[in-house]
């Protein structure tokens, strides 16, 4: 498979040209993501996970910029993390990737001072990617919009129950839209992530 087959945008596939071809859960997800099929994927880091879940992202960011007018811009795509250092990883991929769209992402952590993240998200941006604790605390404050968000990805999903972030993932997910699309990427398939997915996805997501 080749990225011209994948059929994405020029602009969005900027992003991949360093690339020969698309990794296999890159071919194998992109499809299904674009259809806006519920998707549980099994991958490790070091897949190419994260265009598998980021490069449908940014299309749905644009998809969904087509038919709106208003200026101010809330997010349309979450992405949750187990850990800070993932999160900037998966941000600084999604930052770069969205640029020549001029879809922005913004990265919510704890840890380091609330005030530029709030600045970033009182600016506008279209995809959130972030920790569940901090995540949690804008929401609270009521910095942090998360009804027009119909794009959610939980990433490393055993790990960031494991470190016991369920209460904050359940209450996360519970601010998004109701109409969403879910997409799961976790190493293993413990009964614990097992019964998340049951409660939050669709009855038949695609597993790969
Ligand atoms: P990830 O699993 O998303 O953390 O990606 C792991 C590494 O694979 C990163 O350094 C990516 O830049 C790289 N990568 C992503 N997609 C591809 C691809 N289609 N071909 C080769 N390398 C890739």
């Amino acid at each position: 498979r080749s990225f011209e087959e994948a059929g994405l945008p020029d602009e969005v596939m900027e992003c991949c040209k360093t690339f020969d071809k698309p990794s296999p859960i890159q071919a194998n997800s992109w499809r299904f993501l674009l259809e806006g099929r519920d998707f549980i994927g099994i991958a490790k880091t070091g897949s190419g996970k994260t265009l598998a879940f980021g490069v449908p992202a940014i299309v749905h960011v644009l998809n969904k910029k087509k038919n709106k007018t208003c200026k101010r811009v809330n997010p349309q795509c979450l992405v949750l993390s187990p850990t800070r250092e993932l999160a900037q990883q998966i941000s600084d991929v999604l930052c770069d990737a969205g640029k020549p769209s001029g879809v922005k992402s913004v990265c919510i952590y704890g840890g380091t001072s609330k005030g530029p993240q709030i600045s970033a998200l009182k600016s506008g941006v279209d995809i959130v990617i972030g920790t569940p604790g901090r995540l949690r605390d804008l929401i609270e404050m009521g910095v942090c919009y998360l009804k027009d968000v119909s794009y959610v990805v939980l990433d490393e999903a055993d790990r960031m129950l494991d470190m016991g972030f369920e209460p904050e993932v359940r209450a996360i997910l519970n601010q998004t839209n109701s109409v969403r699309q879910m997409i799961m990427f976790s190493a293993t398939w413990p009964v614990s992530v097992h019964q998340l997915a049951q409660e939050f996805m669709d009855p038949n997501p695609v597993k790969v």
